[in-house]
């Protein structure tokens, strides 16, 4: 409701011929990013059968869900902006790996009273497809059909944000993701070497840049 209000004001001193440009940055600068999400961004998902399309390094996304900005047990985290609430159009996937993220929060959290919530970082883009570097650096060569989804570790101080560095994470909580993503059913989970995440082998993958995120891949792997 702010949001609306901040955006009818800038609106409103527009027409009244006030600089429209100035007015805009005002409005930008005011809705200022907090742990909050924006109206409505907050709201249950809308359930629909969704397709992966392909495979997530040259695939798409049919009828694909999107995940809410945050929840009881999860928070978004916009890589890219570096900022809580990740935006609308980074939060989609298959209606099974959204049902999957949002009850394996769930299960962390009653299995961990005092854990933060869960950091989701990127999906997909609404209709999949290319989510490379145009879309802020260092970009995705997968992530385009909606069965992948990047979880940052949990930090031991309990903020609810991404961590900066590998010596920020609360390890066991994170190996218990890491573990519940694979009794969940992804196929793979990409983590670092340095985070010291185990799994079994060809399931837990150990490729650099994932030393603040672990990448769950759900199946199936491969398109009709
Ligand atoms: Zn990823």
């Amino acid at each position: 409701m702010r949001r609306l209000t901040v955006l009818a004001a800038a609106a409103a001193l527009c027409l009244v011929g006030a600089g429209c440009a100035s007015v805009a940055q005002w409005a930008r600068e005011t809705a200022t990013p907090t742990a909050t999400a924006p109206e409505g961004e907050g709201e249950p998902p809308i359930w629909r059968d969704s397709e992966a399309v392909g495979v997530p390094w040259d695939g798409a996304l049919r009828a694909g869900v999107r995940l809410p900005a945050e929840g009881e047990h999860h928070i978004t985290w916009d890589p890219v902006l570096r900022t809580v609430g990740n935006r609308p159009g980074r939060r989609w996937a298959t209606d099974t790996t959204i049902r999957a993220t949002l009850e394996i929060a769930e299960a962390h959290r009653r299995a961990h009273p005092g854990a933060p919530r869960m950091t989701v970082g990127d999906l997909s883009r609404r209709d999949g497809g290319d989510f490379g570097v145009r879309f802020g650096a260092p970009g995705h060569a997968s992530h385009q059909n909606g069965l992948d989804v990047d979880v940052y570790y949990p930090r031991a101080d309990g903020r609810e944000r991404a961590a900066d560095h590998v010596g920020q994470i609360d390890r066991a909580l994170a190996q218990d993701l890491v573990d519940r993503f694979l009794a969940r059913g992804a196929a793979v989970v990409f983590v670092s070497r340095e985070t010291g995440l185990r799994g079994p082998p060809g399931r837990v993958q150990y490729i650099p840049h994932h030393d603040r995120h672990l990448h769950a891949r759900f199946g199936p792997l491969r398109g009709p």
